[in-house]
């Protein structure tokens, strides 16, 4: 039987696809394709946002009428959306044949050898050990260091569908940090909704960092995400700053500029204590650049709260922002929240929020004009055959000419032009 598998949402999803991928292979399954070419099809789903869902909704219902020419054809919802509403989606007739939670991946081969199925027990023992992800991406890995999460952000609902936070054993990061760069992926990214808790036995973050980089050689870019800011330790910040393998980038969201919604959205830190953590890393590492999450119109966010978030913007001038509509969540605290602010206000600050972060990382990008940037090639361009891209070390597009030979290596280049998302290099 033949597989395929669309992939919704985060990194998480992406490498938990993965793993997924590693299960279905052992059991016999094989890897379509195309959807065409496929028996099964699997969508692994994220919830969010409602966006997302409503996305996969309609991937659905736009796939289903092939169980008309292939009576045998199955389609399986796995993950966040799965775990969130499974039943629901089976008891409606969307087409959907087995929805799998997030803890029950090692359980699909049974569940595809009965004629419909719903598994969604948590298990909070669950890491997948000993399971060898098999990485999609042909230049970059993502490897999954943590699952779930502790934090319960009131607009959140992670915890929620992911269960609470447990660490991978440092073995199996170590295999597949090995066997990824084994396969010639030189760009590892670390994985888990809150890396600074990692902790494994007497391996905390930092020291994880400072093994994986002695114990893999060849590994010449390590990064991580998602960095809590209220567990971001000196210990990561000086490892950062001592370990060359670490890349010169931090993914810190920010959410808000404003304490009083900070502490409504539970994220247990201040904005001051979030400056002096910016700070720090800039001290430390004075190219590092820094890319953040934010959300515009929560729940009784007012017009000078919502200021306070663009005035953080331009206080500490991200190299790059996610801007996100707040999305409400069915079972989070912040769902309950009387005072939910209408679409056109939440859209209205969302499109300044935006305007105002193209505007900073315009200026960030062309403040790289004239410097040399390590650029790892990672495909041809998408508008030209004669022009290579990939990424920098401080986690920026970079594009320049170039050809085939030059894909899988670093190259040092000059930028000589810039937009707000790539540096133009020779
Ligand atoms: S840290 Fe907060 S936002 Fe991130 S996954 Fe956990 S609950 Fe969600």
């Amino acid at each position: 039987m033949k597989y395929y598998i669309e992939t919704y949402g985060c990194q998480m999803n992406v490498a938990d696809s993965e793993l997924v991928l590693s299960i279905l292979n052992e059991a016999g399954y094989i890897q379509a394709d195309s959807i065409d070419d496929a028996d099964i099809l699997l969508f692994n789903t994220c919830s969010v946002r409602d966006h997302a869902e409503q996305r996969v909704l309609g991937r659905i219902s736009n796939e289903r009428h092939r169980k008309k020419d292939k009576p045998h054809f199955k389609i399986v919802v796995l993950g966040c959306m799965a775990q969130r509403i499974g039943q629901r989606l089976i008891n409606e007739d969307l087409g959907i044949d087995y929805t799998v939670g997030v803890d029950q991946y090692r359980a699909l081969p049974h569940i595809l050898a009965r004629e419909t199925g719903v598994a969604l027990d948590f298990n909070s023992q669950e890491l997948y050990e000993e399971l060898l992800p098999v990485h999609q991406g042909s230049r970059c890995a993502y490897v999954t260091i943590m699952r779930g999460c502790n934090n319960f952000c009131s607009y959140c609902i992670v915890p929620h569908v992911r269960g609470r936070e447990r660490s991978r054993p440092y073995l199996d990061i170590l295999h597949d940090v090995q066997n990824a760069i084994g396969n010639g992926m030189m760009d590892i990214t670390l994985l888990g909704q809150n890396v600074n808790s990692y902790h494994y036995r007497d391996i905390e973050f930092p020291q994880l960092l400072k093994r994986i980089s002695q114990d893999v050689p060849d590994m010449l870019r390590l990064r991580f995400v998602t960095s809590h800011p209220k567990d971001l330790s000196d210990a990561l910040v000086m490892e950062m700053a001592d370990n060359p393998k670490l890349c010169e980038h931090i993914h810190l969201p920010l959410q808000s500029g404003n304490d009083e919604i900070l502490h409504r959205m539970n994220r247990n830190y201040s904005y001051k204590h979030y400056l002096d953590r910016i700070l720090a890393l800039r001290s430390a590492i004075p190219d590092i650049s820094l890319t953040t999450d934010l959300i515009a119109g929560f729940p009784g966010e007012s017009e000078a709260q919502f200021e306070d978030t663009l005035a953080a913007m331009r206080e500490i001038e991200y190299d790059y922002a996610f801007c996100f509509k707040y999305s409400s969540r069915e079972g989070t605290e912040a769902a309950g929240f009387i005072e939910q602010l209408p679409e056109a206000i939440r859209l209205e600050r969302l499109q300044r929020m935006i305007d105002l972060q193209r505007e900073i990382t315009l200026k960030k990008f062309r403040e790289q004009i004239g410097k040399r940037v390590e650029v790892y090639v990672e495909d041809f361009s998408k508008k030209s055959k004669s022009m290579v891209s990939g990424k920098t070390r401080d986690y920026k597009i970079a594009v320049l000419s170039g050809d085939g030979s030059m894909i899988g290596k670093l190259k040092t280049a000059e930028v000589i032009d810039a937009t707000a998302g790539t540096l133009i290099c020779r």
